[in-house]
């Protein structure tokens, strides 16, 4: 398993992404390949799991969690589990389906135990936190639906790790819950950090990011909401063959429910002039490629 407490050995490294736009408007834009830590366990997950992990291992305790039939954050859990040796449970929003997705097959490999619940309880429970339901669990220790939380935050913090001596003005990354964005905004440089949101209508990120962190915001941030392509785990074809061109131009995979996303918006934002001249911009390419097993085979090139 990998330890974040040495994080200097982790295979992630950062390629550089120059093309005829950044030339033309004299950015320098580059990319953080969290995805290469594994392929199963999304960059950004394995961070906001490590201190969930940390504390099942020292207190011998099982994790439990939540996510849908697709959810990255299930499968990296599961994954993280089944080498470090800790029992887990996936709840499922959900009736349980006739087949299972390559999502929740992946976990019940791992040895995940999975449990479905209706859509219903499923909001009720994460409503941020999981509620008195999970009482009847001892002995575990509970993991908020893609890590939303303040040890999620803690954890996500670490990637900051990575961004330091590169003299960046910008981080980008994709916002979900918005863990990660939190926790790059804990981080001590002058960068601005810059979330590209995967769901339409997000109007909550504020929000979520005081109950994360309280007062603690000593970093600017913003969050852009034009490029959620239709919603959650919605794709066009704009977005299908921009990665697909993104691909054939820098050989660099994107999934399609976040780094697809956060690309093309970074694209767009420095076509449309948002980052000043001189700009250099960090894109923190969180993994979910697993995702991508949910397209009919043949829509990417990669
Ligand atoms: C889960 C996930 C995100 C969202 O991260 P949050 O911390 O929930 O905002 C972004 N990218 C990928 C690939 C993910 O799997």
């Amino acid at each position: 398993m990998i330890n974040l407490n040495e994080i200097k050995k982790i295979p992630a490294g950062t390629d550089k992404i120059q093309n005829i736009l950044t030339i033309e408007k004299e950015v320098t834009l580059s990319i953080l390949r969290l995805d290469k830590i594994d392929e199963d366990i999304s960059g950004n997950k394995l961070f906001k799991l490590h201190y969930f992990l940390n504390d099942a291992l020292s207190a011998q305790k099982r994790i439990i969690t939540f996510g849908g039939a697709y959810s990255n954050h299930l499968a990296a859990t599961a994954k993280s589990c089944k080498m470090l040796g800790i029992p887990c449970i996936g709840i499922v929003r959900g009736e349980k389906p006739k087949d299972l997705s390559h999502t929740l097959l992946f976990c019940l490999q791992h040895g995940m135990q999975l449990e479905f619940i209706s859509r219903t309880d499923y909001k009720n429970i994460n409503n941020p936190y999981p509620g008195k339901y999970f009482t009847r669990y001892e002995n575990a220790v509970i993991i908020p639906e893609g890590g939303f939380s303040l040890k999620g935050a803690a954890g996500a913090s670490l990637i900051y790790k990575y961004c330091i001596n590169k003299d960046l003005t910008h981080i980008c990354c994709p916002v979900g819950t918005g863990t990660t964005l939190a926790g790059l905004i804990t981080s001590p440089g002058s960068e601005t950090i810059i979330g590209f949101s995967a769901i339409k209508g997000q109007d909550d990120i504020d929000d979520r990011i005081h109950f994360l962190l309280g007062n603690a915001i000593n970093k600017k941030y913003s969050v852009n909401q034009d490029y959620h392509f239709g919603g959650y785990a919605k794709k066009t074809g704009d977005l299908i063959s921009f990665m697909n061109h993104f691909y054939r131009e820098f050989s660099i995979p994107t999934d399609f429910v976040y780094t697809g996303k956060m690309m093309f918006g970074v694209f767009d934002s420095i076509k449309k002039n948002c980052f000043p001249p001189g700009s250099k911009i960090l894109c923190i390419h969180t993994g979910g490629l697993q995702g991508n097993l949910s397209l009919p085979a043949g829509t990417l090139n990669f």
